[in-house]
C-alpha cells in the first residue's frame, strides 16, 4: 500500500484521534456550482478524499449553492463527473447547502431570539461607511439595538418578499470594532428574488457563505473543514456562529483549517476568470484543452493518476507559491512514457518515393506498441513505395550533427528499412515537396551486412494507407508567468497558444480512443480529441511534448 507523505493537516488529525476528540474522520469537498472544476480544485479533492481514504473516514460532496444567480445545474453535473473521473467517490448521497435552507433559517431565528442578529436597513454605501477600515473602527448601525420581537417580525417580512433586494439584510451582532473586518456585524441573510436550481422558488432570502458553510459542516458532522487561506479571517465568524448555536456548541464540533491555494505559472486559477475566457470566446469552452480545468486536461490526454501524482508532489502547506508548469508536465510525461502505446504520425509531411521498391508491392511490417512493455503487444505497419516523413527530417545538405535524412546519405526508417536520399523536388517557394530515395531490402530489423554505420532514425507513415489527421499543438494561454497580475488579460494572451497542423497518422490510429494518449514517436504525446475526431477525419491534441523546451 502506498504511504502518503504527511502534512500539517494530517498531523492535526492524528492528534485529534489520539486525544479521543474524534473517533472518526469526516471531511467534505464543497464546490460552488458556478463553473467547471480546475486543477486547483483537484488539490482540494485529493486532500479531502485522500484523508478520508487513508483514515477509513468519509468525505462528502457538497454543493455550496447559496448564489442562485451564478449557479447552474450543468455545473452540478460536470463537477460530479470530474470528481469521479479523478478516481474518487463521495460517501452516501450528494449534499447541497440548499438542502439545509430550512434549518439554516431556524438557526437565524435562534440568533435573533438571543439578541445576536438584527435586520439592518442601512444601504450599501452607508453599510460600508459604518463598517470602518482596517485602521478605523466601525460604528454601530442604528438598527443594532432593536428588540428580538421586532427583528423576528422584520425577518419574517424579508422571507415573505415584502422588502426589495438591497433594502435590508439580516446581520450578526458581533463587534464593530473587531480587528477582523469580517467580524464587523457580517450580513448573514440577504434578499434575492432568484430561482434556485435546487430549491426552486421557495426562497427569496438566501444565507451568506459565512453563515451557511459552518452550519452545513456541523449538520453533516464534519470533523475537519479544510479550505484555502483566503478564508483564514472568516474562521472567526465560523467559530462565532457555531459557538452561539445550542445544537453545535460542543468541544468536538467541526473546526476549519486553511492551506495555500494551488497556483500554476502561465495559468489562471479562478472560475470567475476562466468563465470570462469562455464568455469572451478566447477559448472554445470550459473543456478547451488549453484550460486548466479537469475537463480541459482530460480532453488533452492527462490521466487521473498524473493529476493525483502532481497533487502529491506539490504537497499541502500554508505557503503561497506559484508552481512551475514543468512539474505538471513531468507528471503526465512520466505516466505516458510508462503506459502510452507508441505510434507514428507525421505532423508536417513531405513525400518520400522509394524508386527501387517494386511499384505493385505492399507489405505489412510489425512494430511493438511499447519499447519495453511486451504485454502491450504489436501493431501492423503497412509499408510501400510512397511514404510521408516530416519536413524537418530532410535537408539537402547538413553537418554531422544532423542525424536525419540528407542527400546522398542514409537514415533508418523507424521499425523498417534503411533508405538513401537521391534527389528532391521543390515547389516555387523552394520548399521540398518530394524526396526520391532508394532502400536497402536487406536491412529490415538488422544492420547493413557490409558493416556500414547508419546513425539516424526517423519516423514515417506509408502514404496509401495513412489517415489524414489534424494536429492541434498547444502552448500556454498566456505569455506571463502570473497572468492574474496583468492589468488586462488581453495584454498577456499568447497568440500561438493553438497551432493547427495537417499531416498523416499511421493506419492503426483510426481506432484511437478519445482522451487516450499515444506517444507519436519523435513528435510528442497526443490523444484523439473527444469532440472533433472522427475515423475519417482524425483530430489529435498534443498532450505534452516529449521534453520541456523552456529556457532552451
Ligand atoms: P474559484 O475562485 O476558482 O471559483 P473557489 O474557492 O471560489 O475557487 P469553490 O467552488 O468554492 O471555488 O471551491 C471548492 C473548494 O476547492 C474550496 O474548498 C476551495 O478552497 C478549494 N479550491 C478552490 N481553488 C483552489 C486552488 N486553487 N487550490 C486549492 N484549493 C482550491
Ligand atoms: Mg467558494
Ligand atoms: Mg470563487
Amino acid at each position: 500500500t502506498e504511504v502518503r507523505p504527511s502534512n500539517f493537516i494530517r498531523n492535526i488529525i492524528d492528534a485529534d484521534l489520539e486525544s479521543g476528540k474524534h473517533t472518526q474522520v469526516q471531511t467534505r469537498f464543497p464546490p460552488e456550482p458556478n463553473g467547471f472544476l480546475h486543477i486547483g480544485h483537484a488539490k482540494s479533492i485529493c486532500l479531502n478524499f485522500g484523508i478520508a481514504k487513508d483514515y477509513q473516514g468519509k468525505c462528502n460532496l457538497r454543493f455550496d449553492d447559496t448564489n442562485p444567480e451564478k449557479e447552474d445545474i450543468d455545473y452540478v453535473h460536470s463537477i460530479q463527473d470530474d470528481v469521479r473521473w479523478l478516481g474518487f467517490q463521495w460517501s452516501g448521497d450528494i449534499h447541497y447547502s440548499s438542502g439545509y435552507f430550512d434549518q439554516i433559517h431556524q438557526y437565524a431565528i435562534e440568533l435573533i431570539n438571543k439578541g445576536l442578529a438584527y435586520v439592518c436597513f442601512l444601504n450599501a454605501d452607508e453599510t460600508r461607511e459604518y463598517r470602518g477600515t482596517l485602521t478605523k473602527p466601525g460604528k454601530n448601525s442604528p438598527y443594532r439595538d432593536t428588540t428580538p420581537e421586532e427583528n423576528l417580525a422584520l425577518f419574517e417580512k424579508m422571507r415573505l418578499g415584502e422588502f426589495k433586494e438591497g433594502e435590508c439584510a439580516l446581520r450578526a451582532k458581533i463587534d464593530m470594532s473587531s480587528s477582523f473586518m469580517v467580524m464587523r456585524d457580517p450580513i448573514i441573510y440577504r434578499v434575492r428574488f432568484a430561482h434556485h436550481h435546487q430549491a426552486g422558488d421557495k426562497w427569496c432570502i438566501y444565507p451568506m457563505y459565512d453563515f451557511t458553510h459552518c452550519i452545513s459542516d456541523a449538520i453533516e458532522g464534519i470533523t475537519h473543514s479544510i479550505c484555502t487561506l483566503e478564508f483564514q479571517d472568516n474562521r472567526r465568524v465560523y467559530d462565532w456562529v457555531l459557538d452561539n448555536l445550542d445544537d453545535f456548541n460542543k468541544p468536538n464540533r467541526t473546526r476549519q483549517y486553511e492551506f495555500s491555494r494551488l497556483n500554476i505559472e502561465y495559468t489562471l486559477m479562478s472560475k470567475r476568470k476562466l468563465n470570462d475566457l469562455v464568455d469572451r470566446k478566447i477559448v472554445s469552452g470550459w473543456d478547451d484543452p488549453r484550460m486548466p480545468t479537469i475537463a480541459g486536461l482530460r480532453r488533452r490526454g492527462y490521466t487521473p493518476a498524473s493529476i493525483r501524482e502532481f497533487c502529491e508532489r506539490i504537497g499541502v502547506t500554508k505557503v503561497e507559491n506559484l508552481i512551475e508548469v514543468g512539474m505538471l508536465n513531468a507528471c503526465i510525461r512520466e505516466d505516458l512514457n510508462e503506459n502510452a502505446p507508441r505510434a507514428m504520425a507525421v505532423v508536417d509531411p513531405i513525400k518520400v518515393v522509394i524508386e527501387n521498391y517494386p511499384e505493385a508491392q505492399q507489405e505489412t511490417l510489425s512494430a511493438p506498441a511499447h519499447p519495453t512493455h511486451e504485454h502491450l503487444g504489436t501493431r501492423e505497419l503497412p509499408f510501400g513505395r510512397e511514404l510521408y516523413i516530416d519536413a524537418a527530417d530532410f535537408r539537402e545538405e547538413a553537418n554531422k550533427k544532423y542525424k536525419r535524412l540528407v542527400l546522398d546519405k542514409e537514415v533508418r526508417l523507424r521499425n523498417a528499412y534503411v533508405i538513401k536520399a537521391l534527389r528532391c523536388d521543390k515547389d516555387e517557394q523552394g520548399k521540398v515537396t518530394t524526396v526520391y530515395c532508394s532502400y536497402d531490402a536487406e536491412t529490415l530489423g538488422k544492420n547493413p551486412a557490409d558493416g556500414r554505420k547508419v546513425k539516424g532514425v526517423i519516423h514515417w507513415v506509408e502514404a496509401a494507407s495513412a489517415k489524414p489527421a489534424e494536429f492541434r499543438i498547444y502552448n500556454s494561454l498566456f505569455t506571463e508567468a502570473n497572468p492574474a497580475g496583468a492589468e488586462s488579460i488581453d495584454d498577456v494572451l499568447n497568440p500561438t497558444s493553438l497551432v493547427v497542423k495537417h499531416g498523416f497518422a499511421e493506419a492503426s490510429l483510426v481506432t484511437a480512443k478519445a482522451e487516450k494518449a499515444y506517444q507519436f514517436e519523435r513528435e510528442g504525446y497526443f490523444c484523439a480529441d473527444n469532440k472533433d475526431s472522427k475515423p475519417d477525419s482524425l483530430v489529435f491534441n498534443l498532450t505534452v511534448a516529449l521534453r520541456d523546451t523552456f529556457g532552451e
